[in-house]
């Protein structure tokens, strides 16, 4: 905070000529109303919970449980995941092993290759990263969910027909989880409690950008510590879209 406070006095004093002040004004106003990357998150959780994870496929509902929201705050180069990227976008956030951690993320290039995807996900493992408008779908965002939260359980295939891990996730008709997939997510960590009294937990992470942060000062030294974590992260795990 102290930081902060420094930063905002010396742009204060700076006496910018009225025409950059205006600039820097319509700016800042910019980055309030439209940020130029502007993840958001959506849960899905009622169609996730009534349509996949309830009584047709399971026998009873599994109780999908959102935690408050975390927004990160990193460089926009995280905010489309290219190689590297997901590791260094899992390292900066750390919860419970039990828990899935769900980022909403602008964009997805690469996924174990380069594309653009809608989502990409630890095969197994508890990471799931989607993108934010493709999760918002009103349409299918719940079946791209639920297509990587399987992956977390169930691993790297995909299925066929209306099954949740048909590798299209664009239909809304892909709500089906067979017998043995569903055998497997009950007996996944991921999934807590016992009988019909099961819950899985996650973690939804908003990435945004620092560019909505009219400080930008004070964002290089955040960002320099934030590239140093990313460099921590060196898994290898297998990844799936
Ligand atoms: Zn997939």
């Amino acid at each position: 905070m102290t930081k902060l406070s420094a930063t905002a006095t010396s742009v204060a004093r700076a006496r910018p000529t009225l025409k950059t002040a205006l600039v820097v004004a319509s700016l800042l106003t910019s980055f309030v109303a439209a940020p130029t990357w502007a993840a958001f998150v959506t849960t899905q959780e009622a169609k996730l919970e009534s349509l996949i994870f309830g009584t047709t496929n399971f026998g009873f509902q599994i109780d999908l449980r959102f935690n408050p929201v975390t927004t990160l705050v990193v460089d926009d180069e995280l905010l489309d995941i290219n190689q590297g990227d997901f590791n260094a976008l899992d390292a900066l956030f750390t919860g419970a092993l039990n828990t899935i951690e769900l980022f909403f993320v602008d964009a997805i290039s690469y996924c174990g290759g380069v594309g653009g995807f809608v989502g990409c996900a630890d095969a197994p493992g508890n990471t799931v990263i989607v993108s934010s408008s493709a999760a918002a779908n009103t349409s299918w965002g719940h079946v791209l969910l639920a297509h990587e939260i399987g992956h977390t359980m169930l691993g790297i295939a995909h299925g066929a027909g209306n099954n949740v891990m048909n590798g299209n996730v664009d239909s809304a008709l892909h709500v089906d989880f067979d017998a043995g997939q569903v055998s497997t997510i009950l007996g996944s960590n991921l999934v807590q409690g016992i009988g019909s009294n099961r819950f899985i937990v996650i973690d939804p992470i908003l990435v945004s950008s620092a560019a909505v942060v009219p400080i930008p000062g004070a964002l290089v030294l955040l960002l320099s510590a934030i590239g140093s974590l990313g460099l921590l992260g060196g898994r290898t795990r297998q990844r799936a879209t």
